[in-house]
């Protein structure tokens, strides 16, 4: 307790100093600082570990909003200790055979028809459980693992829409996520998934790649190359979780982008008038001027769906139509009909 109080005080009194504006070469220069605070011997009595503490905590600090200090706790401890395990677990998972598939169908508005669907990789780890994507694919994203797990999740699409242009629709098209990682990988290469298209005989246009709005920003050359590659091969590309990060709507052009995804934050509040409907008004009627087709992720509600396609929406997504599903739960959800009428009783 006693040393508690007195690191609040040596932080408090940092803090405080380096707040205080100071002249440089003539100019009044304000700074912040951000501190991590751990204790030795109760934390850790390894160096290396007191320091990755420290770190932690002081990334704490600076997600709660800079300027201030925090302590390293148990639970950030846990925290890093489970993403630890993970990324071990992940090592084995591909080999393991842990992975599936998931298919969430995308449904054209105008006509309730389905001959799209979005690829969401599972995870069945054999002690966890269920882990959900959004918690390893950034720890595979940071391992590097992410392009044996992306290319592994394209070649298992690509397997699958094959199947579904014989049994369920010609012109079925499955969208994958490839993450900005991929992109800027080195090791990966858009030939790779090209040669798996053309073996099976596949025309480019049945597969969507969805990638987000930050890797555009950013765009390095070898990013700029392969989304053109893809272009040349008439693979399609949807811009992910459209509206939450910096929109660059110059860039929806200069990289040929087929489909906006409107992201589940602006569907979910939708209503008359609101706000949100005005936005997804304007991103609609923009992107129709351009040349782009719009997907509402997240559609949960009839109302939604009215809304939308009061708005001129081409496709949604979501639960009010399906959760992502096994291949055969989605075969036999197909094959009875996808007559969503009923739905507006509900
Ligand atoms: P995302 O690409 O934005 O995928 C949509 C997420 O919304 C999915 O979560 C889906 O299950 C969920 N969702 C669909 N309809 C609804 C709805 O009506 N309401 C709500 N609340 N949610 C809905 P999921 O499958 O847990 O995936 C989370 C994220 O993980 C994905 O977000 C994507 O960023 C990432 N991810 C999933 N699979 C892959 C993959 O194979 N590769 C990469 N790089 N990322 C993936
Ligand atoms: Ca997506
Ligand atoms: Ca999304």
């Amino acid at each position: 307790m006693n040393d508690l109080h007195i690191a609040d005080r040596v932080a408090n009194d940092v803090l405080q100093k380096l707040s205080e504006p100071f002249q440089l070469d003539g100019d009044v220069v304000y700074i912040s600082a951000s501190i991590g605070i751990t204790f030795y011997p109760q934390d850790a009595t390894e160096i290396d570990t007191l320091v990755k503490n420290a770190d932690q905590a002081m990334y704490a600090a600076k997600s709660h909003g800079r300027n201030r200090y925090h302590y390293f706790t148990l639970s950030m401890q846990q925290a890093a200790q489970t993403r630890m395990r993970i990324a071990n677990d992940l090592r084995v998972a591909l080999a393991g055979k842990q992975f599936w598939v998931a298919y969430q169908p995308i449904v054209e508005l105008a006509t309730g028809n389905i001959y799209k669907a979005e690829a969401l990789i599972r995870w069945q780890h054999p002690t966890r459980g269920l882990i959900s994507p959004a918690e390893f694919i950034p720890i595979a994203e940071e391992t590097g693992l992410i392009i044996e797990v992306g290319d592994w999740v394209f070649r298992e699409a690509v397997k699958q829409v094959q199947a579904w242009r014989t049994s369920l629709h010609p012109e079925f098209q499955i969208s994958v996520n490839k993450s900005p990682v991929q992109f800027h990988n080195p090791n990966h290469n858009t030939e790779g998934w090209l040669e798996c298209l053309n073996q099976l005989g596949l025309p480019g246009k049945s597969i969507t790649v969805e990638i987000t709005e930050g890797l555009l920003l950013d765009a390095s050359s070898i990013v700029t190359e392969r989304l053109f590659e893809f272009r040349d091969a008439g693979i399609q590309v949807a811009l992910d979780d459209f509206g939450t990060g910096y929109s660059s709507l110059s860039y929806l052009k200069k990289f040929d982008i087929d489909y906006l995804k409107i992201d589940q934050s602006f569907t979910r509040n939708l209503a008359f008038g609101s706000e949100d409907m005005a936005l997804c008004e304007a991103i609609i009627e923009m992107a129709h001027k351009l040349g782009l087709a719009v997907i509402a992720e997240g559609v949960e509600t009839p109302e939604q769906r009215e809304l939308l396609i009061s708005a001129g929406c081409d496709y949604a997504q979501g639960y009010l139509f399906a959760k992502p599903m096994q291949p055969l739960e989605f075969e036999s959800f197909l094959e009875n009909g996808t007559d969503f009428s009923f739905l507006k009783d509900e």
